[in-house]
């Protein structure tokens, strides 16, 4: 396996099943081994200075990243991908190539952590950044001036489930020559190809969708061209926050039942959906497969399905209340997180947005009473069971 060898051409007209397993995958050269060897190895032999198979030091190469790297490039039908050691430092890694006074342009509710690199990190760096709301794109048309070099977009977004134009944005971002980068977590390449609707980078918190067994902590980029891969490429040989071999085997082992999970997902996510939305003790259900959920169109038309990820509020609307609700769910366990094949609960206003003061969460519809959801692969009759015997001791 060299670690010039390119995801076989072939690979864009498969199926995404088919990608998914062996998109950018060949068999290990030495033994045959069907799955990627897991490299534990930290540098290579060379016959002579400078003269070696591909592979000197594994911070800039591991085979086992290299396989798993071709994979994401594979299933978001980019030209490169790139392992990080996290969705952070993927975040860290795009960012660095910018330059004190250039402005980036991002959605008001992103994720938190990416918001906090953002404005507690990078800003002291001398980058501006204008939050706007990303489901109304004439917002971000206005926030746009000569000096914006990046767009960052999450769609659906947490907790809210708001929804953006990827195709709208990427107009955009063809007008004013900044980059339209996607941050694809709450989705999966399953459900959303941000590159095939016009943006520059994709970007993935691994940790969710992608490893989907609540088991590894590891980000990726994936490029659209061979300009910005070279780039990256850089930075992340120069930082150096690179996963280590075993957790690119994981997520690769993750990757191959992607499809699969993503169905289920979104088919559990519309019943879990439906249910909670006909109860009594439910106020709203924020999930954007409904027909009167803003972002619903814009959702239909750029997703495959509407994903697990849901947050609804209770018409008793109290943070004791919602608490109550949380701890007393039994199949849904109550965690941070998402993604996985096992159903998680979480009670944003007490756990990921405490820091927020209560004025700031109510003016973005973050109620005290607000649950997300992310739904898991099990049988939905139990996740229906057990959200009813919650709701029924309320
Ligand atoms: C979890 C997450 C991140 C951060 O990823 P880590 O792997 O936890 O570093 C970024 N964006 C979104 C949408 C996430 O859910």
């Amino acid at each position: 396996m060299n670690q010039d060898d390119k995801a076989p051409d072939h690979g864009a007209q498969q199926g995404f099943g088919t990608r998914a397993i062996h998109g950018g995958q060949q068999h290990d050269p030495s033994t045959g081994a069907v799955m990627p060897p897991v490299y534990l190895t930290s540098t290579y032999a060379q016959s002579a200075p400078g003269q070696h198979l591909g592979y000197e030091y594994s911070r800039t190469h591991n085979p086992t990243r290299t396989a798993l790297q071709n994979s994401l490039a594979s299933l978001e039908g980019g030209v490169e991908g790139l392992a990080f050691a996290s969705g952070m430092a993927a975040i860290d890694a795009v960012l660095k190539l910018l330059l004190p006074g250039d402005e980036v342009v991002a959605s008001n509710d992103l994720y938190g952590g990416t918001y906090r690199l953002f404005t507690k990190i990078f800003q002291h760096f001398g980058l501006v950044f204008r939050f706007v709301d990303m489901s109304q794109p004439l917002q971000v048309e206005r926030a746009v001036n000569e000096r914006t070099r990046l767009i960052w977009c999450e769609t659906p977004t947490n907790p809210m489930l708001h929804i953006a134009d990827i195709a709208a944005l990427a107009e955009i971002k063809k007008r004013s020559g900044a980059m339209l980068v996607v941050d694809n977590t709450f989705a999966s390449p399953y459900v959303q190809q941000p590159l095939a609707l016009g943006a520059d980078l994709v970007m993935h918190s691994a940790t969710k969708y992608l490893g989907g067994h609540s088991d590894v902590v590891l980000g990726a980029l994936v490029a659209k061209s061979e300009h910005l891969a070279e780039r990256l490429r850089f930075v992340q040989n120069a930082s150096g926050a690179v996963p280590g071999p075993l957790d690119c085997f994981l997520v690769l082992r993750g990757i191959k039942t992607l499809h699969l999970r993503m169905e289920r997902h979104g088919t559990n996510g519309r019943v879990v959906a439906a249910f909670l939305k006909s109860h009594p003790k439910v106020k709203k259900v924020h999930w954007p497969g409904f027909p009167d959920h803003p972002g619903h169109e814009v959702a239909s038309r750029q997703m495959r399905n509407f994903g697990g990820m849901l947050s609804f509020t209770l018409k008793d609307d109290a943070l004791e209340k919602a608490f109550h609700l949380v701890s007393t769910l039994q199949v849904f366990t109550l965690a941070e997180s998402l993604g996985g094949v096992e159903s998680l609960c979480g009670h944003p206003a007490s756990m990921t947005h405490a820091s927020i003061p209560r004025e700031e969460r109510l003016k973005s519809g973050l109620e005290d009473s607000l649950i997300r959801l992310s739904v898991g692969i099990e049988d939905p009759e139990d996740l229906l069971a057990d959200l009813q015997q919650a709701l029924d001791k309320l």
